[in-house]
């Protein structure tokens, strides 16, 4: 089954003179599970793509589909639940709340969604993600690899049917790359997850399912949009 369907997405920022196209009619599917690696040069539209799948942005024309739901007919706070609970984001930049401990960060979408967190789970995660030791711990006090576990786990948490993920490994070192990249597809084998991670990584791209390459607002290698 395809978890996701991007049909036929187009985005224009600005107008006029200042347009610029960052997709221009791209399509594929990911079937539920797949780890898809997106590639291509800064400005290609990689972000946008992701961001929009996300629905964290609008397509100028197009529709994406997540689990059979049309999410841009939505309305927006149905959209937003949807969201919370079925996508998780995982950026470049830790997006960790400053005054909350790893702990708190980790279980902060399930607060925000008033959901009780699930201990069990909580307990595994910590664990899974080498944190347990410094549950209470501010993000100040870690190092970039382990705030960025700190937010896959917070991506983790609600059990998302799609994870995604833009650089996710941009600010780490060699060896915190391979060991987020590492927990990220054992996540999604034990939860069944679909990832989308941008990724300027060759070898990261490799270890992937697919390769989804992205050149001036087109996915070139999945052929044309059908009509
Ligand atoms: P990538 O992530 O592959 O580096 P982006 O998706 O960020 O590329 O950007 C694709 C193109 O869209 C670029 O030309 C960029 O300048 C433009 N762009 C991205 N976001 C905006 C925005 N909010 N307003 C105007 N132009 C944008
Ligand atoms: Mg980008």
């Amino acid at each position: 089954m395809d978890l996701l369907q991007v049909r036929n997405v187009s985005k224009t920022y600005g107008s006029g003179e200042a347009a610029v196209h960052a997709l221009k009619r791209v399509c594929f599917t990911v079937p539920k599970g797949e780890f898809v690696a997106v590639v291509g040069e800064s400005g290609s539209g990689k972000s946008t793509l992701l961001n929009i799948i996300g629905a964290l942005d609008t397509p100028t024309s197009g529709r994406v589909f997540l689990d059979g739901q049309d999410i841009f007919s939505m309305k927006e706070r149905n959209l937003t639940v949807f969201r919370r609970r079925n996508i998780g984001f995982i950026f470049q930049s830790f997006n960790l709340v400053p005054e909350l401990t790893v702990e708190q960060n980790l279980v902060f979408p399930l607060l925000l969604d008033h959901q009780k967190p699930d201990r069990r789970y909580l307990e595994e995660l910590l664990t899974v993600l080498g944190l347990k030791e410094r549950r209470r711990h501010l993000p100040s006090q870690l190092s970039g690899g382990q705030q960025q576990r700190v937010a896959i786990g917070r991506a983790l948490i609600t059990r998302p049917a799609l994870i995604l993920a833009d650089e996710p490994t941009g600010n780490l070192d060699t060896r915190n790359t391979s060991e987020v990249i590492t927990l990220l597809k054992e996540a999604s084998r034990l939860y069944e997850q679909t990832i989308v991670m941008i990724t300027h990584s060759r070898s990261i791209a490799q270890s992937a399912d697919r390769i989804l390459q992205v050149s001036d607002g087109v996915v070139t290698d999945f052929g044309r949009c059908r009509e």
